[in-house]
């Protein structure tokens, strides 16, 4: 084990400047100034390959199953191994750097980030977005801004799990009802701005949180 001096982090000056942030599947993130970041699809990029040499490997299992050989001795199935080890950790390691460079850029523009408080558990057990939410780690993505703000000296402002960010209007507050997931884009029966699903989301997730932080301001 190693000890390190931490230098003690100075809050970053103040930039004026508040930010709404939807997180979602096929962009990773969509930002209330109508700017969507795109979703690396780091797995996605990289399954065939994974899967390709998962299989490998599961056949010099079967093989050597069927020669009757200790596994510690079959060469291949260990070199086979290791590879799909290393390409499972090149994945992790893109994810991360991905991450940890969006999560700065955040910090460094703006004073006050607004995200939605998921469920992701919950989310999780919907198997259709199962996958898509766990590629876009989408925890740790919260987690990661959460300390570096602390750092910082800005704030992460997170609405109620229970605010219906794509079901108002960002326009005139109208509420239009529940949205199914496929609906990306829909006319507010009120005042019939056209929205996109996202954007609108996460305008009004930057609408709430303003309030909410405004709230705990002296
Ligand atoms: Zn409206």
């Amino acid at each position: 084990s190693i000890t390190c001096e931490v230098p003690e982090f100075q809050p970053l000056p103040k930039t004026h400047q508040a930010i709404g942030i939807d997180l979602g599947i096929t962009d990773f993130a969509i930002l209330s100034d109508g700017r969507k970041v795109d979703n690396q699809r780091f797995t996605a990029k990289m399954e065939q390959k994974l899967k390709r040499e998962q299989r490998k490997l599961s056949r010099r299992y079967e093989q050597a199953k069927k020669d009757n050989r200790v596994l510690r001795d079959c060469m291949n199935y260990q070199k086979q191994r290791r590879k799909v080890a290393r390409l499972r950790e090149k994945v992790a390691f893109w994810r991360e750097d991905f991450l940890h460079k969006l999560t700065t850029a955040f910090i460094r523009q703006y004073d006050v980030i607004c995200v939605e408080d998921l469920n992701t558990k919950g989310m999780l057990k919907n198997h259709k977005l199962a996958k898509a939410i766990s590629d876009v780690s989408w925890s740790s993505f919260v987690q990661k801004r959460m300390y570096k703000a602390k750092w910082y000296g800005r704030t992460i402002v997170k609405t109620n799990r229970f605010f219906p960010s794509s079901q108002l209007c960002h326009v005139c507050g109208h509420h239009d009802g529940k949205k199914a997931l496929e609906i990306r884009e829909w006319t507010c029966s009120s005042c019939h701005t056209t929205l996109d699903r996202d954007i609108n989301a996460s305008r009004n997730i930057l609408a709430e949180g303003l309030r909410l932080f405004e709230a705990t301001q002296p």
